[in-house]
């Protein structure tokens, strides 16, 4: 598809962010070309609609910018899957491990009905610790995933390996 090129040159890479020897992948320079972001969009739009996806589950923080745009074209709802403590209401929390420590991200119970059918989005896929615990997370309530979406994938990392037999869509892969 000839807007993948487009999408990519405006992804900007930034050395050392936020700390020595990483690359960081920057999406707010793709956010600042309109032809580039809507396509970004129209992609993942053109790849669910008509699934029957009731839910996107948009993973804190760039997981919303892209998911309620997609959620709105696909007539489906949009969920935050938060960083601990930051839901005011009752949430269902999943773990998962860093390379030092830690991490949690929550649900609002009752966000979600057992049986409905999801779709989870992310900027970038690295590790895919963040992704395996939404998809825990949802599956723990009843939710069918039925795909992970991020416009980055870092193929080095062997994120998608750690997804299983869980589908996963990319736009742009980045060596
Ligand atoms: P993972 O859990 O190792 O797959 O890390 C993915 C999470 O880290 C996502 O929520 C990303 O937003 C974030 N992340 C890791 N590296 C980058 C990067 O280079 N740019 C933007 N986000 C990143």
């Amino acid at each position: 598809d000839p807007r993948i090129s487009k999408i990519s040159s405006a992804i900007r890479v930034i050395p050392n962010f936020p700390k020595p020897g990483i690359m960081f992948q920057d999406i707010t320079t793709l956010l600042l070309d309109t032809k580039a972001f809507r396509d970004t969009i129209d992609l993942f739009v053109e790849r669910y609609r008509g699934k029957d996806i009731s839910v996107v589950a948009g993973i804190e923080a760039r997981g919303f910018i892209f998911g309620p745009p997609i959620a709105l074209a696909i007539g489906a709802k949009f969920v935050p899957m938060r960083k601990p403590n930051k839901l005011p209401g009752e949430v269902i929390s999943e773990e998962y491990s860093l390379e030092y420590g830690t991490d949690k991200i929550e649900m609002h119970v009752g966000a979600v009905q057992a049986g409905e059918r999801s779709l989870i989005i992310d900027d970038l896929i690295a590790t895919g610790g963040t992704l395996c615990a939404a998809i825990r997370l949802l599956e723990r309530v009843g939710v069918h995933v039925v795909e992970c979406a991020c416009v980055i994938e870092l193929p080095e990392l062997k994120g998608r390996e750690r997804l299983g037999d869980k589908p996963l869509f990319v736009l742009v892969s980045s060596t």
